[in-house]
């Protein structure tokens, strides 16, 4: 197994999707962050503040903070008083916000579309433990995904298309049932 082959090969499906992530944005005026934060708060209803949102994406506050000022001067978010904490402000996706991040590309949508069913489910599987390793390395902050939450039972089914289990929802799931962002997550605790 080549290393550097696979490196090569995982950055040329990074420049792929960039090239997407901008091509689509050039149609709506938008950069990559910009959809990134589009698509975030989709999935969060209440909203997130800005230092939230820059460690869910990896980026730097500044840069956070850049492209939700962008965003909110095209109405597509807001700021709102934190209802915890009155000094703070919270982004809150707004409804022409929500439309345009639904009909957003997905990003990697091109490779996601170029594997079976099949090998879909088994990259997400790689691809979230990947996330959880670097989570625990400390190079990406904490997710909302199955590895790490209270409610995911690892290898308890025989079946071995749907080994594990949620207990939240109380059903069986593939690796192609992992979730990377679920709002239903609890961080489970340290051993
Ligand atoms: S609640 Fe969500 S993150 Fe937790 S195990 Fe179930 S599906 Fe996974």
């Amino acid at each position: 197994m080549s290393r550097e082959q696979l490196s090569n090969g995982l950055a040329r499906l990074a420049a792929l999707a960039r090239q997407d992530d901008w091509r689509a944005g050039e149609v709506e005026g938008l950069t990559p962050t910009q959809a990134d934060i589009l698509r975030a708060l989709i999935q969060r209803p209440e909203g997130l503040r800005v230092t939230a949102l820059a460690a869910h994406l990896n980026v730097t506050q500044p840069t956070a903070s850049d492209a939700a000022t962008a965003l909110e001067r095209k109405g597509l978010v807001e700021k709102l008083a934190d209802p915890g904490d009155g000094r703070a402000l919270v982004l809150r996706i707004t409804r022409r916000g929500r439309a345009l991040g639904r009909r957003w590309p997905l990003s990697f949508g091109a490779l996601v579309d170029a594997l079976s069913e099949e090998d879909q489910a088994r990259l997400l599987g790689i691809v979230t433990r990947a996330i959880y390793e670097l989570q625990h390395r400390g190079d990406i902050s904490p997710q909302r995904m199955c590895l790490s939450c209270r409610y995911f039972a690892p290898n308890v089914h025989r079946d071995q298309t749907r080994p594990h289990h949620c207990r939240f929802i109380d059903a069986p799931l593939g690796e192609g049932d992992l979730r990377v962002d679920c709002a239903d997550h609890e961080e489970a605790q340290a051993a």
